[in-house]
């Protein structure tokens, strides 16, 4: 043990964040150390609120401090549109991109044979269930466009057939300001394949 107990504890700690090594938790240890009082008590209390008081959206699965959320509370927002999302982190880039439009279902997670996750270890059934108790009319769905991704929207889409919702899925293809040149065939094919009319 190079260091006292509770700053080779604290190290330990530090190196569990994603992308932190013992070099950085070290560094950022001794920080903390010689940082003011205020600061690490306020730090210590905002990492245990996060535990205490974010929690599940009760309908659409979002992180929230607030039940339900701020996004199922907006009044202005089109309630028969629902945007399917696999994580909050792609709600929140959605959100950013079309701020205020759209309600979404967060699924936490996508369809994996391979894993042994189903569609029931996912938030489907509730999406299921939202549809007919909402009156849902449209699904956007906005899972990623990785084999996963379109497994779960190919099976939402059948899943949903029953109940006359129209089913969209967010285009795939050429980034904006890319260059074809360096995008990869599957890209290419799905971009010539989603082409619009001008
Ligand atoms: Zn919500």
């Amino acid at each position: 043990m190079l260091y006292p107990e509770p700053i080779e504890r604290l190290i330990d700690h530090l190196t569990r964040l994603p992308g932190i090594g013992r070099k950085t938790a070290t560094r950022l240890a001794f920080f903390l150390l010689n940082a003011k009082d205020t600061y690490t008590s306020d730090l210590g209390k905002s990492i245990s609120e996060i535990k205490e008081r974010i929690r599940l959206c009760s309908r659409c699965f979002n992180i929230t401090d607030i039940d339900p959320c701020h996004i199922c509370r907006d009044e202005k927002r089109d309630k028969t549109v629902l945007c399917i999302v696999e994580e909050p982190s792609h709600l929140m880039v959605i959100e950013s991109a079309h701020p205020g439009i759209y309600r979404y279902h967060i699924l936490h997670g996508v369809i994996n044979p391979l894993e042994g996750i189903g569609p029931d270890e996912i938030r489907i059934p509730e999406m299921k269930e939202r549809i007919v108790r909402e009156g849902i009319k449209e699904l956007i769905i906005a899972t990623n466009p990785t084999m996963e991704g379109n497994t779960t929207a190919h099976y939402i889409s059948e899943l949903t057939k029953p109940f006359e919702v129209k089913i969209t899925r967010i285009a795939s293809g050429i980034p904006i300001g890319g260059d074809i040149v360096y995008i990869d065939p599957l890209t290419i094919k799905s971009a010539i394949d989603n082409r619009r009319s001008m």
